[in-house]
């Protein structure tokens, strides 16, 4: 295995690699020499854009998340394609307003949605990839939490954090009771990158309420968090297991 490529035979399912961290993650992948299956929800143009700057070493499935079948059907079809998958990369991810005020209707609806698509997506994938990785010698799985879910989150997005916490600590169940079985877990928990996500958190609140609490005082780029997790699905880290990973610049340090 190359120095440079030590992700060589390694085939990764990233999901919401249509989106700004999850399309640096396939090309940061891609470039280490693993085969990265491309996943997207609706965005078809973006994952078609990445899979041509690819140059063909990789796989592109859709599937809506928001589904309760989503994650059992891009498994399901993730396999059928690519045969062996190693690792998964629950990246995914949507965050919503909503006020204490809204209706009952409204209220439910944002957190069993953000739920759906944050948590339970990823809860079913991770089911799925166990059984697999203890059928063929192991695999590794990184969940794309966040600080959100570390330290307690804004008053109008409370099912946002509670999510990424939930996240968190399923991967923290999944190191402890798999590792035997080959299968290593992890967390990686950014503050604000700069992505879509961001922007549109930023147009509606402004840079200063994203960066004020930011010690280096900027948001992380999405290269840095691609870089850190093609690291983490190197098979020589052998021992990194139910760990969470902050790339917060200093803005929340435990
Ligand atoms: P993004 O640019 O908005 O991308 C979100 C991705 O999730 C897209 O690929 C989108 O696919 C996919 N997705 C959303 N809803 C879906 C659904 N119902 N079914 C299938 N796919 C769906 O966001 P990002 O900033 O890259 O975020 C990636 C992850 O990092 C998320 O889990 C987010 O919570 C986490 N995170 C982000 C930040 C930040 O500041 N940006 C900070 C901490 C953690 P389509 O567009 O194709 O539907």
């Amino acid at each position: 295995m190359s120095q440079l490529q030590p992700l060589t035979g390694q085939t990764v399912l990233v999901t919401g690699a249509s989106g700004g961290i999850g399309a640096a993650i396939v090309e940061r992948l891609s470039a280490e020499g693993a085969r990265p299956v491309i996943h997207y929800g609706r965005d078809r143009q973006r994952a078609e854009a990445l899979l041509g700057k690819l140059g063909g070493n990789s796989l592109i499935i859709q599937a809506d998340l928001s589904r309760p079948d989503g994650a059992f059907a891009l498994w399901r079809d993730a396999l059928s394609a690519a045969g062996r998958i190693h690792a998964v990369v629950n990246n995914a991810g949507v965050r919503n307003e909503i006020s204490i005020d809204a209706d009952p209707a409204d209220w439910r609806a944002a957190w069993q949605k953000e739920f759906r698509v944050n948590f339970f997506a990823a809860a079913d994938l991770c089911k799925e990839a166990l059984v697999h990785f203890k059928q063929h010698g192991g695999g590794r799985i990184v969940n794309m939490a966040s600080r959100a879910g570390q330290r307690g989150y804004a008053a109008d997005a409370m099912p946002y954090g509670a999510t990424k916490a939930a996240l968190t600590n399923l991967t923290k169940s999944i190191a402890r009771s798999f590792g035997r079985d080959g299968v290593v877990a992890v967390s990686v928990a950014p503050g604000w990158v700069r992505t879509d996500m961001a922007e549109d958190f930023v147009a509606r609140h402004g840079k200063e309420a994203a960066v004020g609490d930011i010690p280096i005082g900027e948001m992380a780029e999405p290269g840095e968090i691609a870089e850190l997790v093609a690291f983490l699905l190197r098979p020589s880290q052998a021992s990194v297991n139910g760990a969470t990973f902050d790339v917060n610049g200093g803005s929340y340090i435990r």
